[in-house]
């Protein structure tokens, strides 16, 4: 697609007019289509005004607001890539980011205010902060609705400048940033938009945040191009978000695989009306498919749909369609139309493996990032000189085409030979009706073999469960070769924004022991 992001998807928001685009789901506040339309216009020129330059970064700082999407597109349309961040970031990480993408300007909410600033100081080369709401000393984004500056006339080259910067999680290693083009986020949106279809009248319940890739494309890209309404909560609190979906009557769900576990296990559920539900999404970290099918026949919604990607991927590769009749449990998705996909041995990554076979996910096509910011070795490693990128996933077809994804390679377990992925027992874990949450990781034993590890968080009423039960329970199910040879309770799993486990962490803590 050969327009700036904001033209692909706020094109039609002045003719939704009246619809409303955005909802605060914590007061009730609104924006309309006219408004958001408006709004980042009168953003952009602000913007402009104030000395911003096409080709400066712009650092949006800040939780899910109804605010979040004006400054997106304005900042996109006055000329700026827009580098998303984490608005729980440490002033050091925040420091680190704007200065790995020389940004010059921050948006920032007065709440994490201090953070800004002491980053903006650490880094060097901050124009300006901005804030969304109000804050002593700073220009608000409020006062820039009201800036009577002309809008900026710039001429992009969609297929070359960088409309968002955002950091991969860092799941297995530094964050890295990821360059996306104008044309890779948006042919990415004309990709999966015949797979989900919005309209509106549709209610999308925005708690993922906007800053990860999946978050801006499932709840912000594609909601606000097709003039759905999208409810937006800044942090997921249980109680919050199903009494959301029921005040706003919220029609589609996008969210990750812990908030699945919590719709299919926690009992607050059955206390509210979630009747308006149509269908689920999950994606970002393996979804165990007992799991899913737990949460929809809870909810009473169609199976729990998934899709896959990955932040270089702009993002997406594979969805399940919502009118698939009878996905296969598991499955992530089918190819997007214009995608290529190999899956390739893991050993000898020139042999293409046949169906039902895992290897290594390699993938190529239009929504391919133009490369990581200023690291050409890593974007070496990760798109061959054929352009697939190397996923890093494991993942396999079968015959009708539907991929299934078993574990990043880097996270396998080799145990005396075998390849053990350590989503697959963290999936069986969850099964155990006294487990509320596992991890798996791989450990040395003594004579220095890798052996599964498992991390779990006792449920409510396990206060008698030990490590031996639950290790029982798993030697039942599984190949011998795959049992889970120690345990070890904690008090919560770490995990990232996006719901990832973080494995590196659980390692780091076993490393201190
Ligand atoms: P980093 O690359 O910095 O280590 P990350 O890979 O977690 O972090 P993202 O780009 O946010 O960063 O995540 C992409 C990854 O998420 C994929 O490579 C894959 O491992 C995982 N993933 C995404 N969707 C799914 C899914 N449906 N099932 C299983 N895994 C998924
Ligand atoms: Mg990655």
């Amino acid at each position: 697609l050969d327009i700036p992001i904001h033209e692909a998807v706020l094109g039609g928001a002045a003719a939704f007019g009246d619809t409303v685009a955005l909802v605060d789901g914590t007061n009730g506040l609104s924006v309309t289509y006219a408004q958001l339309d408006t709004f980042h216009r009168r953003i952009a020129a602000h913007l402009a005004g104030a000395g911003l330059r096409k080709g400066d970064v712009l650092a949006l700082h800040s939780p899910n607001t109804i605010a979040y999407p004006a400054v997106f597109y304005g900042a996109t349309r006055a000329g700026a890539s827009v580098t998303t961040v984490h608005p729980l970031a440490t002033a050091e990480e925040f420091a680190k980011q704007l200065k790995d993408c020389a940004a010059r300007w921050i948006v920032t909410v007065s709440l994490f205010l201090d953070v800004a600033r002491r980053a903006a100081e650490l880094a060097g080369g901050i124009q300006e902060i901005f804030v969304c709401d109000q804050a002593d000393g700073h220009t608000s984004v409020l006062d820039m609705l009201g800036s009577t500056a002309p809008e900026p006339e710039i001429v992009f080259d969609p297929a070359e400048d960088i409309a968002a910067l955002p950091y991969s999680s860092g799941t297995t290693g530094t964050p890295k940033g990821v360059m996306l083009t104008h044309r890779s986020i948006g042919t990415n949106l004309e990709q999966l938009r015949p797979f989900i279809p919005m309209e509106p009248g549709h209610s999308i319940l925005a708690v993922l945040p906007f800053f990860h890739i999946y978050g801006l494309t499932a709840l912000m890209n594609v909601p606000l191009r097709c003039g759905a309404t999208v409810v937006v909560l800044p942090r997921f609190d249980l109680d919050q978000f199903l009494g959301a979906i029921q005040e706003h009557r919220i029609t589609g769900l996008y969210v990750a695989p812990p908030i699945v576990l919590a719709l299919a296990k926690h009992p607050a559920v059955g206390t509210y009306d979630l009747s308006s539900l149509q269908y689920i999404v999950s994606a970002a970290a393996p979804l165990d498919a007992e799991l899913a099918e737990a949460c929809s026949t809870r909810l009473g919604v169609p199976p729990v749909r998934q899709a896959y990607g990955m932040t270089e991927l702009s993002p997406g590769t594979h969805v399940v369609p919502l009118d698939a009749e009878n996905p296969p449990p598991g499955a992530v998705g089918k190819l997007l139309p214009g995608t290529e996909m190999r899956i390739a041995s893991i050993e000898d990554p020139g042999t293409d493996l046949g169906i039902d076979t895992d290897g290594e996910i390699l993938i190529r096509g239009p929504q391919v990032m133009k490369g990581y910011l200023g690291r050409p070795d890593a974007t070496a490693g990760m798109i061959d000189s054929d352009g697939w990128v190397h996923t890093g996933d494991v993942g396999r077809v079968d015959a009708d085409g539907w991929l299934f994804v078993v574990d990043r390679v880097k996270e396998l377990i080799k145990y005396k030979g075998y390849q053990v992925a350590p989503a697959e027992l963290e999936a069986l874990l969850l099964t155990h009706e006294s487990v509320a949450d596992a991890a798996v990781i791989g450990v040395l034993d003594a004579d220095g073999n890798e052996i599964p590890k498992a991390y779990l968080v006792r449920g409510p009423a396990a206060q008698d469960l030990t490590a031996e039960d639950v290790m029982a329970y798993v030697a039942e199910r599984v190949a011998p070769y795959k049992k889970v040879r120690r345990a070890e309770f904690i008090e919560a799993v770490p995990r990232a924004a996006s719901g990832k486990i973080l494995r590196r962490e659980l390692r780091d803590r076993e490393k201190k022991q």
